[in-house]
Parts: structure tokens; sequence; C-alpha cells
């Protein structure tokens, strides 16, 4: 029997979707090139690993398997509500935050819609856009950060929803309080604000916004936090979005209704608990990443400012031949081709000895 083309029986949106490229993983790189070795500073996560308390709390919560978790994440959200100082009907839980923004394209884009983000933006917000059958608007970047005044102006009569990033990955940029101000001053009413904070705990930077505090004014803001990158528990999979309890009400009707797992909740809930170690993270990675971001340069390269637990840099040639000659030393980065930096690598920051490992092996294969 001939095969049908399923291509053009897919949706409009999927037909024309390129997937995410995520980090390479280490297991895959033992298998390709046999080296047993290997450093992965590719992918943002915590090198200090998650707290011993989530640790604990997972574990424990094993013997509970062939229970369903609880779809409504009770303790979980009772601790966020505590540590956000907001009610518990603000909060919406996902299998990550890529969750949550597929939860938004969800509810609020479709064909006829649009939605707005900026050059270089996370690419997980285009992705879910465009299954969305949305149309896209990117607004050029400024310096490689986002230029709000330039988001706002591709804003118009059929834009749903506005995708930020602050700080952004992959290139570390963050905007301030002001900024975001401004946008939420001039956005319709209507169109959702959807702020990312992934690497809010990373940031230490007075102007940056107090996005918990614009909530309250703001019914069309969703602030949106991760476990995945300063908590290290990326691979449990949970994020969390605050909104206005109408917005999260809607984002809760398209939710499988067991996201995120038991386990997952269970190791998110203890972490919270835990802010010492997030403490120990973040100034691990203070140090670290001005000292690999000196070694960049020491290496000739131009780096982009970052508040993150990474640094992005001009190679100077393709980064995905750098990348590539850098995985036969055993480091995976991450070439960012794909976002229109053909030249740039992102470089996560790691334990002290992998970034001298890191650094050496740049250093070696740029010759
Ligand atoms: C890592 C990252 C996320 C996704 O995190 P998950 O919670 O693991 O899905 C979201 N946004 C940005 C900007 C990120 O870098």
């Amino acid at each position: 029997m001939k095969r049908p083309d399923f291509l053009s029986v897919a949706v409009p949106g999927v037909q024309k979707l390129r997937p995410y490229e995520p980090g390479k993983p280490i297991a895959e790189l033992q298998r390709e090139f046999g080296i047993d070795d290997i450093i992965k500073l590719a992918s943002n996560e915590n090198p200090l690993g998650p707290s011993p308390k989530a640790l604990a709390a997972a574990q424990a919560e094993l013997a509970g398997l062939a229970l369903y978790p609880d779809g409504n994440g009770f303790a979980l959200k009772r601790a966020l509500a505590d540590k956000h100082r907001i009610d518990t009907s603000c909060i919406t839980l996902g299998s990550g935050s890529d969750h949550i923004l597929e939860l938004i394209a969800r509810a609020f884009l479709a064909p006829g819609r649009s939605a707005v983000m900026s050059q270089y933006a996370f690419a997980i917000y285009a992705i879910v856009s465009q299954a969305a059958g949305a149309e896209l608007r990117v607004a050029p970047a400024k310096d490689f950060g986002h230029d709000l005044e330039a988001v706002g102006a591709l804003v118009s009569a059929d834009t749903r929803v506005v995708f930020l990033a602050n700080p952004n990955n992959p290139t570390g940029t963050w905007f301030d309080q002001d900024a975001l101000a401004g946008l939420l001053a001039t956005a319709p009413p209507d169109v959702l604000v959807v702020v990312d904070e992934a690497y809010f705990e990373y940031v230490d930077e007075p102007s940056y916004p107090d996005s918990r505090a614009l909530l309250d004014a703001h019914p069309n803001l969703v602030v949106m936090r991760t476990f995945s990158k300063a908590y290290g528990l990326a691979g449990l999979r949970v994020g969390y979005a605050l909104a206005h309890p109408v917005v999260t009400d809607l984002l809760n009707r398209v939710r499988l209704s067991f996201n995120p797992n038991s386990v997952a909740q269970a190791a998110a809930t203890a972490a919270l608990t835990d802010t010492e170690h997030v403490a120990r993270t973040v100034e691990m990675n203070r140090t670290e990443r001005a000292r690999v971001d000196a070694g960049l340069r020491k290496l000739g390269l131009t780096t982009i400012p970052s508040v993150c637990n990474f640094v992005t840099a001009d190679v100077g040639k393709p980064g995905r031949e750098v990348f590539q000659a850098l995985l036969a030393e055993g480091v995976i980065v991450r070439p960012l081709d794909g976002y229109g930096m053909p030249n740039h690598l992102r470089i996560s920051i790691g334990m002290p000895t992998e970034n001298d490992r890191m650094l050496e092996a740049l250093r070696k294969v740029l010759g």
C-alpha cells in the first residue's frame, strides 16, 4: 500500500515546524566518540545538582508510585503561594516551564492570531506559537538583548501573547523594571505579557523587575519560573506560572491533569525549603562566570555580558565547527546557528575544574 503524504495531513503549523535542538546528551557522545571523560556545558544545568533535601523527598515519594499524583499539586502550590505571598488560585504547575508555554499557546493562540517576541529569544516561544498555527512576529534585538519598545511596536489587533525572556537564553541579557513597566503600560490589556524568568535566581541587578509586584496591577501579566536551572531539577521537569486567577483557570483547562508527576512535585516542594543550596549555587556561579568570561576574552573572543549561568561568545568562525572540535575533546557546548548566531557558542558555567578544562580545550581547538 502506498504511504500517504502525512506531511500534508499534519496541521499547517506543524508542517513547517523544526524541532528544538537540545543539548547533546553525554551518553550520545560516549557512544559516538568512545570517550568516557565528558563534560556537558550545554544546557545550563546546575553543576552542584539538586538539594539533598529534594533528593530525599524524591526518594521517599518512590514508595507511592502506584498512585496517581495530586492533580492539583496542593503541597507544591501551597509552598509556592507562601514563597510569593500570592493566592494558590494564581499558580499553574507544569512539567517544566516548556509545558506552561505550551498551555499558553494552546489556550490563547490559533490561526488568525499572532504572538510577538524578540530576535534571539528562547526558541520554544516560536515552536509553541507556530504549532498553534499563529503568526509569529519577531522584533529586532538591541545589542543581542530584548528591545521592548520594538516588541511593543509589533503588537496589533490580532496579537494575543507577547513572549519575553528575562534574562534571555541564549544571550544572557536582561531588561529592567522601567522597560517592562513601559511595555505593560502600552500593551492592550487583553494581550498576555509572558515574562519567562527561568534564570531569576542568578540575577543580581538592582533594577531587575519585581514582576511579582507588577502582577497585582496587571491581570495580563504571566510570570514563569522553573526548578530546572538554579534548583538543579531539570530531569524531573517542574515549572510554574503566576498569573491572574482567570488566566490561571484557562491554562488549567488545557493542562493534562497529572502534570507534574508525583516525584517531581515532592522534590520541588522540598527544594523550596533549601534556600542555602540555591545561595551556594548562585555564589559559585557568580565567581565562575566572571572567571569564564575573562578566560574567553583572554582567548581573543567577544562575549555578551551575562547575568545567567552561561556565557555566550563570538568565536570568530562558524560555531558549529568549533562545537564539533570540542566534542572530540569531550566538551559539549551549544552552537547557536539555529538562533541566527552562526559564530556564537553558548557555554554553561560548570564546576571550576570543568570550566578550566573547557577553556583549555577551546584554546587548543581555536589554535
Ligand atoms: C531552560 C529554560 C526554560 C525551560 O525550562 P524547563 O522548566 O526545564 O522547561 C524556559 N525558559 C528559558 C529561557 C530557559 O532557558
